[in-house]
């Protein structure tokens, strides 16, 4: 793992913050897995990123954004790599009375937490949010995701996303000119290079403020009492197969509570793989594959999995 000294200091200088050389990504993510990164920057402007872009294409440097690293399992050995971050300059939240679809349009810079984007439509009394409460991470990595829970998901509610290209261009892209399945933005999956979104527009309702605080805290407990709590997680690991939960299949298997090394399957919830401590990517993955066999075998359904890989 390495870069040459003359290419460490231009993209100190490009940077124009810190740099993190070798910085361990566990600390980023929610499993609280993961090796270091080659380099760890945080990017507060768009300029900077376009440019940082331009850089590693123009150098052949591998990156990768995350957000809140809440659905991601990064490998042991970590990532040969920058690892971008987005900054305070992307966390801005607006709205906009009576936008062209009605109601108000909320925008929301990509690294805003889902956490104060949907306290912030509460205090504002807006609707629409309020299926995303509980949920963490950031805006930008939910709508790669495509986040939902209780049957609903961002792609309904989303008005536009504006993201870069790797070659350092911004494009706006309305809502019906992009394709989103579940858990998942097809465009970003079949893109040929690797995109960063900054921004999002969301159309929310008026409503009344208490009705939506009430909706959002039964949510919000509801996740309390079916949930693991203390043991580092990514969520939910595979996603629901039609018609069926992953949690009951794993369920049904018998294989709540089983261990590979420091990960296993929770006794609380079984699709949730938790790190019970000191847990390695090697153990979640060597237990996701003992988890996908059986379910395999005794249902016939392949699971695949919904937490990304680095
Ligand atoms: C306890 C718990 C409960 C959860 N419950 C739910 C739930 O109910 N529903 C649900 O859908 N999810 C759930 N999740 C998963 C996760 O929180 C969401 O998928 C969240 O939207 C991920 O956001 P993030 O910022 O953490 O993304 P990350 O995990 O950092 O990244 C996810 C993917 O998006 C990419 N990415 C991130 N930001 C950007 C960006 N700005 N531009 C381009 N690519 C980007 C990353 O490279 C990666 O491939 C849960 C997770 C946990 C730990």
């Amino acid at each position: 793992m390495g870069m040459e000294a003359g290419l460490k200091k231009e993209l100190e200088s490009l940077a124009g913050t810190s740099v993190s050389w070798d910085c361990p990504l566990s600390e980023y993510t929610s499993f609280a897995i993961g090796g270091p990164a080659l380099a760890l920057i945080t990017v507060h402007e768009l300029a900077r990123l376009q440019r940082l872009l331009l850089f590693f294409v123009e150098h052949t440097i591998q990156w990768r954004i995350i957000g809140k690293g809440t659905n991601l399992l990064v490998s042991d050995t970590g990532f040969n790599g920058v690892i971008l971050l987005l900054g305070k300059g992307f966390g801005v939240i607006a709205r906009e009375e009576a936008g062209e679809h009605g109601g108000v349009v909320v925008q929301a810079g990509a690294a805003c937490s889902l956490a104060r984007l949907v306290n912030w439509c509460e205090e504002q009394g807006l609707s629409g949010l309020e299926f995303a409460a509980g949920i963490p991470g950031t805006i930008g990595g939910a709508v790669i995701m495509n986040a939902g829970a209780w049957g609903r998901e961002l792609a309904e509610v989303l008005v536009s996303v504006t993201f870069v290209t790797s070659k350092g261009q911004v494009c706006t892209l309305p809502r019906a000119e992009l394709d989103f399945g579940y858990r998942i933005w097809h465009d970003h999956e079949r893109a040929e290079d690797a995109r960063v979104v900054v921004a999002v527009e969301l159309q929310c309702g008026v409503a009344d403020q208490e009705q939506i605080r009430t909706l959002c805290r039964s949510y919000r407990e509801k996740r309390r009492m079916k949930q693991p709590k203390g043991e580092p997680n990514a969520g939910s690991f595979f996603k629901n197969p039609d018609g069926d939960a992953a949690g009951r299949l794993i369920e049904a298997s018998g294989l709540k509570g089983l261990i590979v090394g420091g990960a296993m399957v929770s006794p609380v919830h079984a699709n949730f793989l938790v790190n019970s401590g000191g847990a390695t990517a090697a153990d979640v993955l060597e237990l996701m594959e003992k988890v996908r066999i059986k379910v395999e075998e005794d249902s016939g359904i392949v699971l695949e999995p919904e937490v990304h890989f680095l």
